[in-house]
């Protein structure tokens, strides 16, 4: 049997033998999320995709350098190079520093990943901590021919690059195909074609994030940061690149041809992509307002689902599709989700309380062991993974029945086997130990209630209802504070 793993390569459309450039190392670079909002329930599956793939490759003893990069500059409303950079704009509508924008959204960000049980990346850098290797990249670029400069910004010559060497492999997008079916320059654009890029965009006066730069004060274009922060810290080839499935055109095809427009070699071995999450069968998104965030998932407050689903949940949930499938969310498939998890973990915890035989099993341990490993080397196939998980469920329930039997040595290997799969590869946690953040919500929720129900007693007249629940809830430390906007709580 075949026991290597196998990547689906979005280069190549299939799955290939992974292979890392240097032995027993991987560099893994992945997008990480524009800090101008809270992330929302799809960002957190691509993420959490990722967090799989970086487990289960420690988990096979490899060192991973994982770099998931912050975006606080350079991208704007669209991917065409039009519009106000997203972060400027949220800061403009709330009177705040760019910068206090990305303070909140990637406070935000780390606090939900952890919620998830999501493994911080080894380096976490930012685009704006970069701005010099990103204009020494363009400095290379443009000497070797593939940029020009235009009223103090640069682009890419996605024309000129694309007659030496191939423009599209990894969209599969033709450039002619491209032509065709791009608007015409509006005379406005300094671009020479539509199909180039920015690299760097001169800053207009009221443009507030902006840097020193030799052709002007102005700000690097987005795809530009990805490519400037994976060469710093991984070098010009690494071997694992990925990202949701929305950013393969144009953001990671840009990506290789600036990479590739200075070394004429492809910067990255597997390039990986998860797909998206779903609601009502439409992609989340930010910018549609299709979207649900963990917060209101988790606290239950929020107008799709009728009850709250903690983080380990909806992670279990997000595991239970291959990370390259279309997951739609519903509160069906939320609650199968939960009842298996809770199943999967009542399992482990009575594996702890099995009385074992003297040499009887009557389990297939190494050959299930096998298909798990097998399951997760076919391009990290956790629903297979979880499906065996169950199998394994059902022989430990049966044996807590007495039903069947295992042998000593055979409980522990399963103990050590099951915990490895459950919170290592998966990163599944008890829920109660996930955490004071995930109480916080409770208690949060819970709170909103009691002020509700205290609220309908005032109306009634029902005092003795309301006072009562004020102090009981001061006796916890908990302040109600009447107003005339309605009555708040300070938890002291
Ligand atoms: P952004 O903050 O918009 O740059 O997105 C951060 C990451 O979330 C990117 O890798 C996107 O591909 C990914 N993403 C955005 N929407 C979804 C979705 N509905 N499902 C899964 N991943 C998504
Ligand atoms: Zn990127």
């Amino acid at each position: 049997m075949d026991n290597s793993l196998f990547v689906y390569n979005s280069l190549k459309g299939e799955k290939e033998v992974f292979k890392s450039i240097l032995p027993d190392h991987v560099g893994m670079y992945v997008c990480g999320p524009t800090v101008y909002s809270n992330v929302h329930l799809g960002n957190c599956r691509t993420f959490i995709s990722f967090d799989l793939i970086y487990r289960y490759l420690m988990h096979l003893g490899y060192k991973v350098r994982y770099v998931r990069n912050i975006t606080d500059a350079g991208h704007l409303e669209n991917d065409a190079d039009e519009g106000e950079d997203r972060i400027a704009k949220k800061a403009r509508l709330e009177s705040i520093e760019p910068m206090e924008v990305v303070q909140r959204y990637t406070v935000d960000f780390r606090d939900t990943m952890a919620r998830f049980n999501a493994l911080p990346p080894s380096i976490e850098p930012t685009a704006t901590g970069h701005i010099v290797e990103q204009i020494e990249l363009i400095k290379e670029i443009l000497e070797k021919g593939y940029a020009y400069e235009v009223n103090g910004s640069v682009y890419f010559d996605v024309l000129k690059f694309n007659k030496d060497i191939p423009y599209g492999k990894l969209s599969g997008r033709k450039i002619e195909e491209l032509i065709h079916n791009t608007r015409a320059l509006d005379g406005q654009s300094d671009k020479k074609n539509p199909q180039d890029f920015a690299l760097w965009k001169k800053a207009e006066p009221e443009h507030i994030m902006r840097w020193p730069s030799p052709w002007s004060d102005g700000f690097p274009g987005w795809h530009l940061e990805c490519t400037a922060m994976s060469r710093k810290y991984l070098g010009s080839q690494f071997d694992i690149h990925g990202g949701g499935m929305d950013l393969k055109f144009p953001h990671h095809e840009c990506e290789i041809a600036q990479a590739e427009s200075i070394d004429n070699k492809p910067p990255v071995k597997y390039w990986l992509h998860a797909n998206m999450l779903t609601l009502n069968g439409k992609k989340m998104a930010k910018s549609t307002g299709n979207n649900i965030l963990p917060d209101e998932m988790f606290s239950g407050q929020n107008n799709v689902f009728s009850k709250a689903f903690s983080p380990m949940v909806v992670r279990f949930f997000m595991l239970q599709a291959h990370y390259r499938s279309i997951v739609d969310i519903s509160e069906k498939a939320l609650e199968a989700s939960e009842k298996g998890f809770h199943r999967l973990l009542d399992a482990i915890v009575l594996l702890e309380q099995i009385t074992p035989s003297e040499t009887t099993t009557d389990f297939e341990l190494q050959s299930w062991k096998q298909n798990c490993y097998q399951a997760m080397n076919d391009d990290f196939n956790s629903p297979l993974l979880i499906a065996h998980l169950f199998e394994a469920v059902k022989f430990i329930n049966s044996v807590s029945n007495e039903k069947q039997q295992i042998s000593i040595q055979d409980l522990e290997s399963l103990k050590s086997s099951m915990h490895a799969f459950f919170f290592e590869v998966l990163g599944l946690a008890q829920p109660n130990a996930n955490q004071v953040a995930a109480d916080n919500s409770q208690l949060e929720g819970t709170l909103a209630l009691l002020l509700e129900i205290r609220n309908n007693a005032r109306v009634s007249k029902d005092f003795a209802t309301s006072d009562l629940i004020r102090d009981a809830l001061l006796k916890l430390n908990i302040q109600i504070n009447d107003g005339p906007e309605g009555s708040s709580f300070k938890i002291n």
